[in-house]
């Protein structure tokens, strides 16, 4: 490893045009320009350990070497047709994609390939008010969808309607109507916001951009039971949860709950590029008759190439117990560093941990740039709450170096 030394801060992107780039990120002082496995390379040589890894992008780290020989052969044969046209791949990933989430879907699921996981859950959106008017019989242009509160589910006009950080929401109405907000984890609320107008709710397993937040394990099945109960469907948007995160292949299995939809992205791309599907009930996606929906990148050839690759690394079933086994010694490090008073909280399952710090003591951005100083690469959530999320493929002595550098920088 290179030795570390701090970083000068840049200024931060503004509206002034000074920069060709718009504003709506502030990224950390750190520009990258190579990467492998759980560590990149800045333009000054220097190293960083990637515990953010895409937002879970990057779950089998930067650069996985089958994933990458997928998307070369690929390269050399065809790379994009748009859906005018059929490739040989596009059923095969089909059918490997519903195989994997077979588990945690009514039914025998069908699939519907996009690019980014805010399509996704667009596609689920449009899905469920398409079923709920045709099937269900919601009268016209009354269709409601119930989601919680500090939900995250991408930044498009419709899902920042109903988001419930300013932030995200604040000045791009007007808003998309037919939403209800519930407290996350509240089973009361959410059954007190089902009406017959009710098409589905829409829910993040667990909540990863408020802080990796666990619901109480009786949560997803009463949620479950109520959709049933109530003829609506259940969506799952698992674009951060799914794919092994959890220590499973979808976090709905830590409580043996099926969804009608799932919504899936990120790491499904193999780190390579943005690859997102929905996978669900095929009476509820056959309502997206030809016309009525698509994506001229969706389901293109290189995205089938590494999404099956993808699937056939998660088939193994190796970085779902990886995950399972590096989570639980995170976990139990975290919590040590929380018993000597440097943390608030941690929480979280698999190798996926939302941690706090005393907001009197620094913001989640000051501890992100102090990790950086440390090389280590973090990212805040909001306020004093971060995000650790490493690829799954990390060495232990790496996931232990993070930790170490962690309890430094809090120091
Ligand atoms: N859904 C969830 C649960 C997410 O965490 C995210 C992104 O963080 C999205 C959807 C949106 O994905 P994308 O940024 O690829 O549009």
């Amino acid at each position: 490893m290179t030795s570390i030394t701090p970083v000068e801060s840049r200024p931060d992107g503004d509206a002034s045009g000074a920069s060709p780039l718009a504003p709506n990120y502030r990224p950390l002082p750190v520009t990258l320009a190579s990467g492998s496995g759980s560590w990149v390379r800045d333009v000054d040589g220097l190293m960083y350990l990637d515990m953010l890894a895409g937002y879970s992008a990057l779950n089998f780290g930067h650069r996985h070497p089958g994933l990458i020989a997928a998307a070369h052969a690929q390269l050399d044969r065809l790379t994009l047709t748009s859906r005018a046209f059929d490739h040989d791949l596009l059923l095969p990933f089909a059918a490997a994609l519903t195989e994997l989430a077979a588990p945690v879907v009514v039914g025998t699921p069908m699939m519907l390939p996009m690019n980014t996981g805010a399509e996704a859950v667009e596609t689920a959106i449009k899905a469920a008010r398409k079923w709920g008017y045709e099937v269900r019989g919601v009268a016209p242009e009354q269709a409601t969808i119930v989601v919680a509160a500090n939900n995250f589910h991408g930044r498009t006009t419709t899902i920042v309607s109903f988001s419930t950080d300013e932030d995200a929401r604040r000045g791009f109405a007007p808003y998309t109507p037919g939403f209800r907000v519930v407290p996350f984890g509240d089973v009361d609320a959410l059954r007190d916001a089902i009406d017959e107008t009710t098409v589905a709710v829409l829910l993040e397993p667990i909540q990863g951009e408020q802080g990796v937040v666990v619901p109480a394990a009786g949560y997803w099945p009463a949620v479950r039971a109520l959709c049933t109960e109530a003829d609506v469907l259940l969506i799952a948007d698992e674009v951060q949860s799914g794919l092994g995160r959890t220590g499973t292949t979808f976090a709905l299995e830590l409580w043996g709950v099926r969804a009608d939809l799932v919504t899936l992205g990120k790491a499904l791309g193999g780190g390579i590029l943005p690859v997102s599907a929905v996978v669900g009930r095929a009476d509820v996606l056959g309502v997206l008759t030809p016309g009525t929906h698509g994506s001229t990148f969706g389901g293109n050839p290189l995205a089938c190439a590494v999404g099956i690759a993808v699937v056939d690394l998660l088939r193994t079933g190796a970085p779902q117990a990886r995950a399972a086994e590096l989570g639980r010694h995170l976990h139990s490090r975290l919590h040590t560093l929380r018993e000597s008073g440097l943390l608030e909280a941690s929480r979280g399952v698999g190798l996926w941990a939302g941690i706090d710090v005393d907001p009197a003591r620094m913001s989640g951005r000051e501890l992100c740039e102090r990790l950086l100083r440390h090389g280590v690469l973090a990212k805040d959530t909001h306020g004093a709450t971060i995000r650790l999320a490493p690829p799954l493929t990390i060495a232990l002595d790496d996931l232990d170096l993070a930790v170490d550098r962690l309890a430094l920088a809090l120091r």
